[in-house]
This record gives C-alpha cells, sequence and structure tokens, in this order.
C-alpha cells in the first residue's frame, strides 16, 4: 500500500529523470527521457510536462491518489523560494535565466510544487536513506559532467542568504584564465568537470597532441571528445591524457582539502560519474589528501565515502524535501 507519495523529476543537463518516489525513498514508475536543453525552455519544459504526465499515468490507481506533492530537482544555481532557474550554467544557457519552472508545472497538476537544487535533494537523500543517514555534518560532493555539492552542519543545509549556498564546484582554484561553464574564470569545474576534461582533451588533439587522444577525436562523431575517451586514453598510456586528468584531480584533492577545514564534515559523500569510474582508488586518494593537507583535528574525524543513491541521486530524496516543506 502506498502512503504519502510524491512526483519527482531530476531536470540534468543530459536526462531528465521522473517518477514516483514513496516515503522510504523508494522509486517507481521510472521514465527517463533526453533533456536536449539546446531545443530551449519552452521544448524542456513540454517534455517535463510529459514525463511527470507519464509516471502517473503509468501509477497504479492507489498510489497516483496518494500523491501529495511534486519536487523538481533542477541545475544550480536557482530559487527555490520564487521556483526559477538562475544564471544558467552550460549546457544551460541565458534563455533559461528565470524560467519559472514551478509556475509551469502547477499549472498542468494542481498538486503543491517545490523546486530544490539537484544536489540538494541527492545530499537529502544520502541523509535519509544512504550513504550519509545519522550523519549530521557532512559535505555531498558529485563529480561528474559539472561538479556540485551541498552541505549539511548541525542537521541543516546551509543555505546561504540566497539559497545559494554550497555551489563548490564554483570555486577558485586557479590563477589561468580558464572559463568555467558558469562564466566566469578559474573555477574548480572549469579544471576538474567531466565537460572541461573532455573540452580540454579535444583542444590538445585538435592541436596534435596526444596520439591516443589524437585518434579518438578523429573517430567520434562530432570531433568532440568527453572525459570516458580521455580516461580511456589515459588507461591506455596516453601521457597527454594522463596529465589532464591528474590535473583534475589535484585541483579536486585541493577543493576538498578546503571543504574538510571550513566545514569541519564527519562525512564526505562522493558521488557522480567521474568519481564512479575512478571507484576505490579515486576516493582513497583524496582521503590521502585529506590526512595529509587538512587542519589535523579535522583530517582524523572525516571519512571519505562513495554516494550510494547513483542515477537515483536526484530523485530519491525528493519525498524528504517534501516532508522538510510540510507537503506530505
Ligand atoms: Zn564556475
Amino acid at each position: 500500500m502506498f502512503v504519502r507519495i510524491v512526483l519527482a523529476a531530476d531536470i540534468g543537463g543530459t536526462v531528465l529523470r521522473a517518477a514516483l518516489v514513496s516515503e522510504d525513498g523508494r522509486v517507481h514508475a521510472r521514465v527517463a527521457l533526453p533533456s536536449q536543453p539546446r531545443e530551449g525552455p519552452a521544448a524542456l519544459v513540454e517534455r517535463l510536462l510529459v514525463a511527470l504526465g507519464r509516471v502517473l499515468e503509468e501509477a497504479p490507481p492507489g498510489a497516483r491518489a496518494s500523491v501529495g506533492a511534486i519536487v523538481l530537482a533542477g541545475p544550480g544555481p536557482l530559487s527555490a523560494a520564487s521556483g526559477e532557474l538562475l544564471d544558467p550554467i552550460a549546457p544551460f544557457d541565458r534563455r533559461y535565466d528565470r524560467l519559472p519552472l514551478v509556475h509551469l508545472v502547477q499549472e498542468r497538476f494542481a498538486l503543491p510544487c517545490v523546486l530544490a537544487r539537484d544536489t540538494v535533494v541527492a545530499a537529502r537523500g544520502e541523509a535519509s536513506i544512504g550513504a550519509a543517514r545519522g550523519s549530521a555534518d557532512f559535505v555531498y560532493l558529485t563529480v561528474s559532467t559539472g561538479i556540485g555539492a551541498a552541505v549539511v552542519s548541525g542537521g541543516r543545509l546551509i543555505a546561504g542568504a540566497d539559497g545559494l549556498a554550497g555551489e563548490l564546484g564554483h570555486m577558485p582554484a586557479t590563477e589561468a584564465n580558464v572559463v568555467c561553464p558558469c562564466g566566469a574564470l578559474g573555477h574548480l569545474e572549469a579544471i576538474a568537470g567531466g565537460y572541461a576534461i573532455g573540452r580540454l582533451a579535444t583542444e590538445m588533439a585538435l592541436a596534435g597532441r596526444g596520439d591516443s587522444l589524437a585518434q579518438l577525436v578523429r573517430q567520434a562523431p562530432d570531433h568532440t571528445l568527453t572525459a570516458a575517451d580521455v580516461a580511456a586514453a589515459a588507461n591506455g598510456g596516453d601521457p597527454i591524457a594522463a596529465a589532464i586528468l591528474g590535473r583534475a584531480q589535484r585541483a579536486i584533492a585541493a577543493a576538498v582539502v578546503g571543504y574538510v577545514n571550513a566545514f569541519n564534515p564527519t562525512l564526505l559523500v562522493v558521488g557522480g560519474s567521474i568519481a564512479r569510474a575512478g571507484g576505490a582508488t579515486y576516493l582513497a586518494a583524496l582521503e590521502n589528501d585529506v590526512r595529509l593537507r587538512a587542519i589535523p583535528t579535522a583530517a582524523r574525524r572525516v571519512s571519505v565515502v562513495s554516494a550510494s543513491l547513483g542515477d537515483d541521486a536526484g530523485l530519491a530524496g525528493a519525498a524528504a524535501i517534501a516532508r522538510d516543506c510540510g507537503y506530505v
């Protein structure tokens, strides 16, 4: 029997996922569509409404009647207060600035609706049913196409004056004039995000650097390399690919040392496709850097662990978010 259920959507840069999430965090009736943000906000919103509608259609009647709220996990930065995206970061562009997602969803579905940053939903999910269960002080970090984070301190999410706190992928990481997907210079994501890794490798391969990178870029349909291509080339012994990944990992490690010093967490929960691909070795390297370089008392206390929710990260916490808002 379904009790207190939430209709959830995770609006990612590549995939738009929707599902029903029951109060224990279990995910039912999933729908996944390509998000295709380049087609513009109207097309994206239409796909979102289609995905939410399809989940409701496919749900058993008992579950449908128990839906108490809609929770949208969106790309940061955004305003949870106004339900709008703000200052969009690639692959979303200026057309998405102030897109009133909550208003548009509520026009179609007569249910309370809340918009939260995808990393906040993921952190809430990890806290209620995942790797951060029982932890009042943790940092959630996702290393994927972009780099996102959320910080929970004393059991509360650190929100900041505009709800924008915790965008740790956009901490300054280098003096070099590398443009970040957010448009600013020298951020961590501009060096260590999957998009940046692929872009830098593509530039170097097109300039004739890196034998296997150059071969991969010739074979790629749009002559663009991904972070997965770079990892494959590095595993095959390409020194340029290994150097690009090494620089990214050093930047992440330095940033994580900063997070431990700044927030004194007991847990650092690391998710995202790049961290997942790196496995236990990747986490152990981060933990070593923390032990070596963070304030000793903070370094001794913190454990670096893998996020446990995987592709459900932006969905599973939806029930907890709706509960926080008093909707279910
Ligand atoms: Zn940035």
